[in-house]
């Protein structure tokens, strides 16, 4: 069973908005959403995700 539950990051500590995971999703299903001070995080679109663990395997912030 393909594992659509792709959790970034829980905290906004956890992610430096590197832009990484966005930049490496062949679905497009990555979008950067401005926060309200102006910086940049990655959100999930479920629907276009397809589990392939891309995002997490690129992402600096995760060991
Ligand atoms: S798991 Fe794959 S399809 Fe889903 S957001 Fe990450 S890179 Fe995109
Ligand atoms: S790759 Fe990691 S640190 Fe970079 S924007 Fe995505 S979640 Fe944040």
């Amino acid at each position: 069973m393909i594992n659509k539950k792709i959790i970034l990051f829980e905290n906004k500590e956890e992610c430096c908005g590197c832009t990484a995971c966005y930049a490496i999703c062949s679905r497009d299903a990555i979008v950067m959403q401005s926060d309200e001070e102006g910086f940049e995080y990655p959100m999930v679109d479920r629907d276009k995700c397809v589990g392939c663990g891309k995002c997490l395997k690129v992402c600096p912030m995760k060991d």
